[in-house]
């Protein structure tokens, strides 16, 4: 049984009780809050290993939260997943570009809601090995970074740089959604000449490519990209 602890930031009380529920039937040490600066309160008191943010809470919202951790040192590892409703895909967009790791939107099954609580803690504790990894390989597809050579189920295939760089970023965060703006400063801020600054262009041509029919890439609907997390 996992015994981290989680810190639960949620106005509506029913929603807060499911997540509060579920979490603990896990093993998870739950901390709650309805609001939000109460919320900042308990999480610098006490660093938890996640946080379960709400994004639209009255006072200080969960962006502000999000953003006041992740300006802090001491706080700015702490996960983070925003809990959303339909429709506050902006949002979403604005709390990855300020450092959260992932999002769920309401409604959301127990299952998922777990599901990506786990992932994310496990992705905290692999993912300095991840970026220090000279290989990806995942269900058929390898990357060798060194040698800027990607190979689909033995055979290569002829990627641009920026393509190469673009996929290469992706798969070495599965499970995590990217939004296109920060797929630009990721990728293409460092020494790569880039054509056409449109990540979509990009993600087109490597699906061609690598005949993807988001079975490696998906499209997250109004946010972005992620690489599927492959278990
Ligand atoms: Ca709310």
């Amino acid at each position: 049984m996992p015994n981290e602890h989680i810190v639960v930031v949620e106005d509506e009380p029913d929603i807060l009780e499911v997540l509060r529920y579920n979490l603990k039937r896990e093993g998870f040490q739950v901390t709650t809050s309805l609001d939000g600066a109460k919320g900042l309160e308990l999480i610098l008191q006490k660093p938890p290993d996640l946080v379960l943010l709400d994004l639209m809470l009255p006072g200080l919202d969960g962006l502000d939260i999000c953003r006041h951790l992740k300006n802090n040192s001491r706080m700015q590892h702490i996960p983070i997943i925003m809990v959303t409703a339909k429709g506050e895909e902006s949002d979403v967009v604005l709390g990855l570009g300020i450092g959260a790791d992932d999002y769920i939107t309401k409604p959301f099954s127990p299952k998922e809601l777990i599901a990506r609580v786990k992932a994310v803690l496990r992705r905290g504790n692999t993912a300095i090995l991840a970026t220090k990894n000279d290989w990806v390989d995942i269900d058929g597809l390898s990357i060798d970074i060194s040698k800027y050579k990607v190979m689909l189920h033995g055979k290569e295939i002829k990627l641009t740089a920026s393509e190469f760089k673009l996929l290469h970023y992706l798969a070495s965060h599965p499970g995590q959604v990217f939004s296109r703006e920060q797929l630009l400063d990721h990728t293409f801020g460092s020494g790569v000449v880039v054509v056409d600054r449109n990540i979509d262009v990009h993600i087109r041509a490597i699906r061609k490519k690598i005949g993807d029919d988001q079975r490696y890439i998906e499209t997250i609907r109004g946010v972005g990209y992620r690489f599927k997390e492959l278990s």
